[in-house]
């Protein structure tokens, strides 16, 4: 027997008094096996990575509605299981022409080498353009109308072109220009715009300026020398409508009614994200992002729970609802969809725990074994509840030194803290090896650890929907005030 073995025995036995007798039946039933055979399914290579959209995607959600379904839960969909947001997709245009006039020559990039951001057909002949280079320190010297093309250099890291170019776009943000234009020879930019882009036509569209990345080294080469020669530049760029199509999105959601007659039009909400990263365009090897950790595991500890909470013969006094959401990965699309939809009203919507990264122990800050983060720990008193959890399972629930904060604001419990609800992210690692790669596999992942977590989170789920007091955010501390004050917005436009 390892070392550890002792340890959980002892911790399970000196505790075990603390769970009500009547949840501990339930509990019990929460299986390694059974959590290994959810992760397995939806972190398959058959799902493709679960981009949103994608048929992978679809799969999936049909696998967690079956789960529901066969577990007997109440749909809390508008069409069964689902709710379905028709979204429409935003792709490229089907023709882009591109020339820049330089000394003697003109360079003509190859249509498959650019991508085009843009909400209609652009064109710009002989056009001025005033080149920057896409530095640490945004440079816009009277820029506003004008067309901007900003070189990319070639020898930083994708993370930190990312973060110059979101500090150039709020730097634009004031006096927008005509056009950016992104000229580069390793693709990040072109590979990025390209993506297809989700709209909700139900919402505004976002008043942006067109992009346009340009993936050619001797485009980039004759930009620079330009740059620096303090040379003039003509550009000649015209793009055709960008295609559209209809799509539908969905979240997967099922309830289970509280006993309480009162108490059970108010819910405990626990999610988790459906979706992942999709493939790699191109490439030699493995190009699925399975996404096991990120974030099967968090649905399968959620149908897992929901299933064994299915069967308590005395339901909780409040209701519960589980949500599996979409297009997390791509600025949390499915929770922002539900907070304009939601089942129950939000001021009705006691808490959420949303779960992420549940299976990985092997964090890049060592194991993780039995412990659990709140993220946002202080803001509310969820966190307590799962700590008097945690203690009756042998868990250690705990705020984490430097990540609980920050990554209060990185998942789909913002959309709802935002809105007022006591909402919070709960994992056991937050960076992993293979986070965001495609090495995130099924076989990874610690199932005996996982089932004692999905434990901790279960027992968490029923205490908060068994309590007759709601959670509240923290009234002390400052950081929590924004979601207090939604919060009260929130009652005072249901009265
Ligand atoms: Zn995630």
């Amino acid at each position: 027997m390892h070392r550890w073995s002792v340890l959980f025995l002892t911790a399970a036995l000196s505790v075990a008094a603390e769970i009500p007798q009547q949840w501990q039946a339930a509990l019990e039933r929460i299986s390694a096996r059974s959590l290994a055979g959810h992760v397995s399914f939806l972190a398959s290579d058959a799902l493709e990575g679960r981009d949103t959209p994608s048929k992978g995607l679809e799969v999936a959600a049909e696998y967690i509605a079956s789960r529901f379904r066969a577990a007997g839960l109440e749909p809390a969909g508008d069409d069964g299981y689902f709710q379905t947001a028709p979204w429409i997709v935003r792709e490229q245009p089907r023709r882009t022409v591109i020339s820049l006039r330089g000394v003697g020559k003109v360079i003509r990039p190859a249509a498959a080498q650019t991508a085009v951001a843009a909400d209609e057909a652009g064109r710009f002949d002989q056009s001025r353009c005033k080149v920057v280079e896409l530095g640490p320190r945004p440079v816009t010297p009277g820029l506003a109308g004008a067309v901007i093309a900003a070189i990319v250099p070639a020898n930083e890291s994708r993370r930190e072109l990312f973060r110059r170019y979101a500090r150039l776009r709020r730097a634009l943000a004031k006096n927008p220009p005509a056009l950016l234009l992104l000229a580069e020879q390793k693709g990040v930019f072109s590979n990025r715009l390209r993506r297809p882009r989700l709209i909700d036509p139900a919402e505004p569209p976002r008043e942006e300026f067109p992009a346009v990345a340009v993936n050619d080294a001797s485009f980039a080469a004759e930009l620079d020398a330009a740059r620096r020669a303090g040379r003039r530049v003509e550009l000649s760029i015209q793009w055709s409508e960008p295609h559209r199509r209809q799509v539908t999105l969905q979240n997967v959601a099922a309830v289970i009614r509280g006993r309480d007659p009162e108490l059970r039009d108010t819910a405990v909400m626990l999610t988790a994200h459906y979706d992942h990263i999709g493939m790699k365009a191109q490439g030699e090897g493995d190009r699925i992002f399975n996404g096991a950790n990120d974030d099967a595991s968090g649905v399968a500890a959620m149908i897992e729970i929901a299933e064994t909470l299915a069967r308590l013969p005395q339901k909780p006094r409040r209701s519960i609802l589980f949500v599996a959401f979409f297009g997390e990965e791509r600025g949390s699309l499915g929770a922002k969809h539900y907070v304009r939809h939601p089942v129950f009203p939000l001021v009705a919507t006691v808490a959420d725990i949303n779960l992420e990264h549940l299976g990985r122990t092997d964090s890049n800050e060592g194991p993780q074994l039995r412990r659990l983060a709140v993220t946002g720990f202080e803001l509310s008193n969820v966190a307590e509840t799962l700590q008097r959890a945690g203690r009756a399972t042998g868990v250690t629930v705990y705020r984490h030194e430097k990540y609980s904060e920050p990554f209060f604001s990185r998942s789909d419990n913002m959309a709802l803290a935002k809105k007022g609800v006591p909402a919070h992210s709960v994992s056991v690692t937050f960076f992993f090896p293979d986070y965001h790669g495609v090495g995130d596999h099924w076989d990874k992942i610690d199932y005996e650890n996982m089932a004692a977590v999905t434990r901790t989170i279960a027992l968490g789920v029923l205490e908060l929907a068994e309590s007759r007091e709601a959670p509240r955010w923290n009234p002390e501390n400052t950081k929590a005030e924004p979601y207090r004050e939604a919060r009260e917005e929130a009652a005072a436009s249901e009265r």
